[in-house]
C-alpha cells in the first residue's frame, strides 16, 4: 500500500519532525527510554494546507485565500456566535484572522467510512504497549504540540497563495477524547475509577439526573469553583495552552459518552431486552430464543431500510449477560448505536401500550417518552444545531427514571455509571 500510494503521487509534502519523549522499550521488561517520536506540527499542516492548488480550503472553512474578504466576515462570525457558546473565553484579538481548532485525543478512524484524515489532522500516533509510565509518552508529546499552538497563537504564521499574504492566528477551542486521553493528558485525579468521579463538579449525588437533583438546580455547575481536579507535582503541559489551559478546555465527547463504549449502548441494550424479554412482544419462549426473534426483527429492518449493521446477533455474549440478573451493557460498535435506536423507535412505535405486563406499563410509559426525547436530541445534532433546550435535555433524566423503575420492579436494566453523569453535563448543563 505504501508505495502504492508514493507510485499514485497521493502524498503530502508535510514536514515531518522529531520529538524526543520517554517511550516503554519492550512491554516484557518494562524500561523506559528517551526515543525521538515522529510528529506533525499543526503549523506544518498549515504550511502545506495553503500551497497550490489548496489555498487553504481546509483551514478556511472550505474558501480559499483569494477570498480572503469572504474568510475574514466567516471567522468573525463565527467568533460572535461562540460567545454565545462560551461566554468565560479568552476571545481573540483579530477574530477575523483567527482560526479554531479542537484538539482530539482519539484515532477516530471508519465512521460512516471517512478516513479520519478527511475530518482532521493527524498530530502522532503511539500504541498503548509503548506508553512510558505515568503518562510521561503523552506529556512529552502533548509539551511540544504546545509549544508549536502556542506560537500559532502568539505569534501566527504568514501564508502566501494566489498573490496574497497575509499572517493567520490559530487558537484552541479545547481538547476531547476518550475518558483515558482526558485524564493522562490533562493529568487528572478526578475521573471513572478515582472517589471523586468528575473534573467538572464534585457532586456526591453525581447519578440524580433529576428536576431536584444537583446538575438541574445548580445550572452553573461548570463553571463552579471546585476544588483542584488535577494531580499534584508538575503541571499538565497542556495547562499551558494559550490563553488559558483551565479546566473548561477539557470537554466532555458525545460519541465516547454515548455509542462508542458509553451509556447510549447500555441504554439499548436494556431496551431491547425489556421490549423482548419482559413485554414479550415477540411472542412467548426462553429469552435467549426471543431475543432472536428481536434479531430477526431487526434484521429485516435493516435490509428495508437499506442499513447495513456490524451486529451479527442479539446474544447473551453480545449483551455481555450470562443471566436476566446482570445488567446488559454495550451492543455493537459505535456507528451501530444509531441503527438500533431508530430501529427501537419503530418497534415502540407499534407497540400497544395494553399488551404490556400491568407491572411495567411505567417502565413501558417512560421508555416510550424517553426515546423520543433521545431521537429528537440526536436528531438536531446531527443538523448541525448547537442549542438544546430543556426538552432535548429529558435523556439524562429519562435513563435515571428507567433505571429507579426497574429497580423497583426487580429488573436488572438501565444500570447506571459514571458515563451517564458526563451525558448529563452535555445535556443539561452545557
Ligand atoms: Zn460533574
Amino acid at each position: 500500500m505504501y508505495r502504492w500510494v508514493q507510485r499514485n503521487n497521493k502524498t503530502l509534502p508535510v514536514e515531518i519532525h522529531k520529538v524526543p519523549i520517554p517511550v516503554r522499550s519492550s512491554a516484557r521488561r518494562k524500561t523506559d527510554q528517551g526515543r525521538p517520536w515522529p510528529v506533525i506540527y499543526l503549523s506544518s499542516w498549515f504550511k502545506v494546507a495553503f500551497q497550490e492548488p489548496y489555498g487553504g480550503f481546509f483551514f478556511l472553512a472550505g474558501q480559499r485565500l483569494t477570498e480572503l474578504d469572504e474568510v475574514k466576515k466567516t471567522l468573525s462570525r463565527f467568533w460572535s456566535r461562540y460567545r454565545g457558546v462560551e461566554p468565560n473565553f479568552v476571545f481573540p484579538e483579530r477574530p477575523d484572522l483567527t482560526i479554531p481548532f479542537y484538539v482530539h485525543g482519539d484515532e477516530g478512524r471508519g465512521y460512516c467510512k471517512r478516513h479520519t484524515f478527511t475530518t482532521r489532522l493527524l498530530y502522532s500516533l503511539i500504541p498503548r504497549e509503548r506508553y512510558a509510565a505515568e503518562g510521561a509518552s503523552t506529556q512529552g508529546l502533548m509539551a511540544a504540540f504546545v509549544a508549536d499552538a502556542n506560537e500559532l497563537y502568539h505569534h501566527g504564521v504568514e501564508v502566501t497563495f494566489g498573490g496574497i499574504c497575509q499572517r493567520f492566528y490559530l487558537q484552541c477551542l479545547g481538547t476531547k477524547g476518550d475518558w483515558p486521553f482526558l485524564r493522562s493528558a490533562w493529568k487528572l485525579w478526578a475521573g471513572f475509577s478515582s472517589k471523586r468521579l468528575c473534573h467538572k463538579c464534585d457532586f456526591e449525588d453525581w447519578h440524580d439526573f433529576t428536576t431536584t437533583g444537583p446538575l438541574r438546580t445548580n445550572p452553573g455547575a461548570n463553571s463552579r469553583s471546585v476544588g483542584d481536579p488535577f494531580h499534584r507535582g508538575p503541571l499538565a503541559a497542556l495547562r499551558g495552552l494559550a490563553p488559558s489551559g483551565s479546566t473548561e478546555k477539557i470537554k466532555i465527547d458525545l460519541a465516547h459518552t454515548w455509542s462508542i463504549a458509553g451509556c447510549g449502548k447500555d441504554y439499548l441494550a436494556s431496551g431491547l431486552v425489556f421490549i423482548a424479554v419482559h413485554c414479550r412482544h415477540f411472542g412467548a419462549g426462553a429469552w435467549e430464543l426471543l431475543l432472536d426473534r428481536a434479531f430477526e426483527d431487526f434484521s429485516r429492518w435493516c435490509v428495508s431500510n437499506k442499513k447495513v449493521s456490524s451486529i451479527k446477533e442479539f446474544s447473551k455474549e453480545e449483551l455481555k449477560i450470562t443471566s436476566l440478573q446482570q445488567y446488559p451493557r454495550g451492543l455493537g460498535k459505535g456507528s451501530d448505536a444509531a441503527l438500533v435506536s431508530k430501529w427501537i423507535a419503530t418497534v415502540l412505535e407499534g407497540m400497544d401500550e395494553n399488551q404490556v405486563p400491568e407491572e411495567y406499563q411505567n417502565i413501558f410509559k417512560v421508555l416510550k417518552w424517553g426515546h423520543a426525547s433521545v431521537s429528537q436530541f440526536f436528531k438536531i445534532i446531527y443538523c448541525g444545531k448547537i442549542w438544546l433546550t430543556a426538552h432535548e435535555g429529558e435523556q439524562a433524566e429519562c435513563y435515571g427514571a428507567l433505571a429507579r423503575l426497574s429497580w423497583e420492579a426487580g429488573l436488572a436494566l438501565w444500570y447506571i455509571r459514571p458515563k451517564c453523569h458526563m451525558l448529563a453535563h452535555v445535556v443539561l448543563s452545557g
